[in-house]
């Protein structure tokens, strides 16, 4: 495989670049460039491109969790291209061609999982999903419109129920999403007709469109159609106010970045109050009024190092902050107007260097590395004013 194009799009310092790693024939480059260009932002973009941005990411900073996307251009060895975009968040990130196509995956991955968490999730580690994982379970039939091609051919479709009517090689079924299903060219969506006419057993098709008006009336027919909708945040926000009656629902919501469930867990938890009074001791570290060794004791004795958990939300609001010059889209909206006056007091390098010291003290903080004397470090830098 071969990288062609990383596209930075929205991630950590960056906005819409686009790095060209199509050229030269050995297919070696250097990335080269002045401190705090973001050398290592690019590189963490690459690993999270592949590997999925973590919740918390470093390079949140300048785009709201939801807004961060990194993209590229692969080559694969069979000389297939393909285009994909990663965007932020727990599940279902890598947004293939369009987003209604992922949902369809999850779905197509529960449908072959051989021992489903529920009613909704595969497990994730059978050895259907371990295939369905690598691309390579053999009950799973995805049918896009080749590389060179906008639509799904007749040859695509009759290959598919050649497959179909092989035996299951899993849990029994066997699921097919085309996508997008508009795409299907007359005689690819007369062909089809049959298989949806006679369906081999246990068979799921999917097909996925943005434009289901386009596809023959014949097909449309045949199909259950499922209206796919962006979450609801207004029922969102119902569901946790019946909950959560009060004034503190919306920022609660938004320290949970909009997830009602966790949002609850720190409702329940009365964490506004706590993350106000942590706050406020890191001010007074600042200010003089707070001794960094015995802040750094108490913190570092916390078992899931949540002071630190929340110094990183904070730096990085702050950065947003200081970067933007405006407000809009940050974390802790419970600290809004102390967020905004300390932002233009911050030195940006220095706040760089403390979150890379936060990451790696949550990295190894289940390690037995002395706790105590990163959290020391920290909070000794914090202290330090610099105007
Ligand atoms: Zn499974």
């Amino acid at each position: 495989m071969k990288i062609r194009e990383l596209r930075l799009t929205a991630f950590g310092p960056f906005t819409g670049v686009n790095i060209d790693l199509s050229r030269g024939r050995e297919g070696l480059h250097v990335v080269y460039g002045p401190n705090e260009a973001g050398k290592s932002s690019a590189l963490r973009a690459l690993r999270n491109l592949f590997y999925g941005i973590p919740l918390r990411s470093p390079d949140g900073f300048l785009y709201p969790y939801e807004k961060m996307r990194v993209g590229a251009v692969i080559q694969r060895n069979n000389g297939e291209v393909l285009e994909f975009v990663r965007r932020k968040g727990r599940t279902n990130t890598l947004r293939a061609a369009d987003d209604k196509a992922v949902l369809a995956e999850e779905l197509a991955r529960f449908l072959l999982c051989e021992h489903p968490v529920g009613d909704t999730a595969a497990c994730r580690q059978c050895t259907s999903c371990t295939l369905f994982a690598a691309g390579n379970n053999p009950d799973y039939f995805r049918v896009t419109p080749a590389a060179d091609s906008r639509v799904i051919k007749i040859d695509q479709v009759r290959e598919l129920a050649a497959g179909l009517s092989m035996t299951s090689h899993g849990n029994g079924r066997k699921v097919v999403i085309l996508t997008p299903a508009d795409a299907l060219n007359i005689n690819a969506a007369n062909s089809l007709l049959k298989t949806l006419e006679e369906p081999t057993d246990n068979t799921v098709l999917v097909l996925v469109s943005a434009h289901p008006a386009r596809l023959p009336a014949t097909i449309r027919s045949r199909c259950q159609q499922i209206h796919v909708q962006a979450t609801d945040r207004q029922q969102i926000s119902r569901w946790f106010a019946d909950r959560h009656p009060g004034a503190s629902s919306g920022v609660y919501l938004a320290l949970a970045n909009g997830a009602p469930l966790q949002a609850l867990q720190l409702a329940q938890e009365n964490a506004l109050e706590e993350r106000g009074r942590r706050f406020r001791v890191l001010l007074g570290i600042r200010e003089g009024r707070e001794d960094p060794l015995a802040v750094a004791a108490d913190w570092a004795a916390d078992e899931d190092l949540k002071g630190l958990r929340w110094m990183r939300e904070w730096l990085m609001d702050l950065l947003r902050i200081r970067l933007t010059g405006h407000t809009e889209g940050i974390h802790g909206i419970d600290l809004l107007d102390s967020l905004s006056t300390l932002a233009p007091q911050l030195d940006t390098r220095i706040v760089f260097r403390q979150m890379d010291g936060i990451n790696r003290m949550l990295r190894l903080a289940d390690s037995s590395l002395n706790r105590q004397l990163m959290m020391e470090d920290i909070l000794l830098a914090w202290s330090e004013r610099v105007s």
